[in-house]
């Protein structure tokens, strides 16, 4: 668990972070969530210690991160890919963090396994593609078996075979009852990776709900759904409180439920489903328009 209270950092004139609140449970993936510039790295950067609040406090488990002397034991990170040794290989690379945070060396050759890199264990980091940076930074946030696992920006540089394995990774890694963080620019790389979202904007709390409730309450124009079943369809969902507008004897347009929550719904009540889609007006524009105001580069073209 991870608990933020008016969390504040300045630098010198910008609010990097400002009065931010916020929860971060266990067995969940939270989304965090908020265009280039909101304060996602520096929040991540104090809980880990690593930059100082100008005011409040934030505390994994309880306890401020710099109390603890082991930290890659109870807090896994993925800061920056981009910022290691490009001279190591990426198995000096995890021997150093495990022999720095006291882990058993047997745990590197674990996770580079985990990660898929163990055939690119012997060879040059310098040499590595984004992706595979992205899968050894997520090798060292592994490497202490942490409960509470932060992530900054995961998904960037990964093909789309390495974003399916990357979402079931969190998934297993919240399934197990650990604590997944994970930021990101973009809605649609939460909408189908995070359970719960935390939104910011210019520093400031936008949204902090279940994904389905930030969806139900912004994304109105709702899912289009073809199924053989409607009636079934629409049974399951309405009791799950979305609403079903009929467009014909199998279409409908669903609102209240994300696509990839209708999709395990129709899975589990064994209901095929033709089509699936998310409408224009989908979460990503509901995200855009919430933080559009926030959004310092735009302000900055503005004028
Ligand atoms: P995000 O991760 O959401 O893109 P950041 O936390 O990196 O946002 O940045 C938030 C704001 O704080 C930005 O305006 C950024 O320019 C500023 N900022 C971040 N780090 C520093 C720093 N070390 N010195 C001055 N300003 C900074």
């Amino acid at each position: 668990m991870i608990e933020s209270t008016r969390l504040t950092k300045r630098y010198g004139d910008t609010v990097a972070v400002d009065n931010l609140t916020f929860t971060v449970e266990p067995g969940k993936v939270t989304g965090f969530l908020g265009p280039n510039g909101a304060g996602k790295s520096t929040t991540l950067r104090m809980i880990l210690g690593l930059n100082t609040p100008t005011s409040g406090s934030v505390t994994v488990d309880g306890v401020p991160f710099s109390h603890r002397p082991r930290g890659l034991r109870h807090v896994g990170a993925l800061l920056d890919a981009q910022d290691v040794h490009g001279g190591r290989s990426a198995r000096a690379h995890l021997t150093a963090l495990a022999r720095g945070n006291r882990i058993p060396p047997a745990r590197v050759d674990e996770v580079l396994q985990e990660v898929g890199l163990a055939k690119a264990a012997r060879r040059r980091i310098g040499g590595f593609s984004l992706g595979m940076k992205q899968r050894l930074g997520i090798a060292g946030a592994l490497l202490g078996d942490p409960p509470v696992l932060l992530f900054d920006e995961p998904l960037n540089g990964l093909d789309p075979e390495g974003v399916l394995w990357v979402r079931g990774l969190f998934r297993r890694l919240a399934s197990e009852g650990r604590t997944v963080f994970v930021s990101s620019h973009m809605m649609a790389e939460m909408e189908h990776t995070a359970d719960r979202l935390i939104v910011i904007g210019q520093g400031r709390l936008i949204a902090d709900e279940s994904l389905q409730g930030f969806s139900a309450r912004h994304a109105s124009l709702g899912v289009t759904v073809d199924t053989p079943d409607l009636a079934a369809l629409e049974a399951v969902l309405t009791a799950e409180g979305a609403s079903v507008r009929r467009k014909g004897d199998q279409r409908g347009r669903v609102t209240g439920l994300t696509a990839a929550r209708i999709g395990e719904l129709a899975h589990r009540h064994r209901i095929m489903l033709h089509e699936l889609a998310t409408h224009t007006s989908s979460l990503e524009s509901a995200f855009m328009s919430l933080t559009a105001d926030s959004v310092e580069y735009l302000a900055g073209e503005a004028r």
